[in-house]
C-alpha cells in the first residue's frame, strides 16, 4: 500500500501545482516540506495535516538528510499518509535518491508526483524557449554547487562545445567561477546569460547580460531568493543583441 508521496511543489506560484499534488495535500496526515515551498501552497493542505519544516537552503541543512529519511520512514511505518513536499520537481537536484533508498530499505510503498522545475518556470518568465531548431539542440541541467561548497567538476569544454542551453541550479554564489571556467573553455564572452530570481512569484526579477558581465550584475542586484542561471544562444534576445546589460527588471 502506498502511503508516502514525494511531491514536486513547483517553482512557487500555487497555480503551478498539479491537480494530483493538490489532491494528495488535502489527504495528508503529515507534510514534510523544504524551505523553497511557498507558504500559500502549504495553506492548501487539509486542516488536520501536521506540517514539519525540514528546510534546507544554500547547502545549510536545517535537518540533515539522514534525519529527514528517518522521519519519513517513521511516519510511514506509523501508518500516516505522508507527503514529502519539495520545491520544483523532486527528481531534479532534490536529493530524492536518498529518500527513495530509505523507503525501499523498509519495504514502504511510495509514489513520485512530478512538479514544474525552476528551468521551465524561468523560461516561461522570460518568454524564451530553451531549445531552438538549428541553434540550441540540447538542454543541460547543471548544479553550480560542488560537494565542498566550491565549483563542481564539470567538463567545461564539452558543455561549451555542445552549443546547447545550460541551466544552472544553485549557481548564484559560484557564478564568477562558473563564468571564468566557461570563458576559459572557449565560450564567447558575449554569450547571452540570464539570471532569474524567484521565477513564477510576484517578487520575480531577471537580469539579462552576457557570460562575462552577468557575475557582476548578479552581485550588484544582491539576489536573496532562489536564482537560476541560464546560458546559451537560444537566450539571445533582440533587446540585448549588442550584449549590453539590462537593468534588473521586475516581472519580465
Ligand atoms: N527541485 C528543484 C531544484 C532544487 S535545487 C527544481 O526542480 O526546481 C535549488 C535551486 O533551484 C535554487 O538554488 C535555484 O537555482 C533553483 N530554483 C528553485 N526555485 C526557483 C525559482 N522559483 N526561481 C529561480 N530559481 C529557482
Amino acid at each position: 500500500m502506498t502511503n508516502v508521496y514525494l511531491i514536486g511543489a513547483g517553482p512557487g506560484d500555487p497555480d503551478l501545482l498539479t491537480l494530483k499534488a493538490l489532491r494528495l495535500l488535502k489527504t495528508a496526515d503529515v507534510i514534510l516540506y523544504d524551505s523553497l515551498v511557498d507558504s500559500r501552497i502549504l495553506a492548501l493542505a487539509g486542516r488536520r495535516a501536521r506540517r514539519v519544516d525540514v528546510g534546507k537552503r544554500c547547502g545549510r541543512h536545517a535537518t540533515p538528510q539522514a534525519a529527514i529519511c528517518d522521519l519519513l520512514v517513521q511516519e510511514a511505518l506509523a501508518g500516516q499518509t505522508v507527503v514529502r513536499l519539495k520545491g520544483g520537481d523532486p527528481m531534479i537536484f532534490g536529493r530524492a535518491t536518498e529518500e527513495i533508498d530509505a523507503l525501499n530499505a523498509h519495504g514502504i510503498g511510495f509514489e513520485i508526483v512530478p512538479g514544474i522545475t525552476a528551468a521551465t518556470a524561468a523560461a516561461a518568465a522570460l518568454n524564451l524557449s530553451l531549445t531552438q531548431r538549428g541553434t540550441a539542440r540540447s538542454l543541460h541541467f547543471l548544479t553550480g554547487h560542488g560537494a565542498e561548497g566550491g565549483l563542481p567538476a564539470h567538463d567545461w569544454v564539452a558543455l561549451t562545445k555542445s552549443g546547447g542551453t545550460l541551466v544552472i541550479y544553485m549557481g548564484s554564489q559560484t557564478l564568477p567561477g562558473l563564468a571564468a571556467h566557461f570563458i576559459e573553455a572557449g565560450m564567447s564572452p558575449d554569450m547571452p546569460a540570464i539570471a532569474v530570481e524567484n521565477a513564477s512569484l510576484p517578487t520575480q526579477r531577471s537580469i539579462s547580460a552576457t557570460i562575462a558581465t552577468l557575475p557582476r550584475q548578479v552581485e550588484q542586484a544582491a539576489c536573496t531568493g532562489p536564482t537560476l542561471i541560464l546560458i546559451g544562444t537560444a537566450l539571445h534576445n533582440p533587446a540585448t543583441a549588442d550584449g549590453s546589460i539590462h537593468a534588473v527588471s521586475e516581472r519580465v
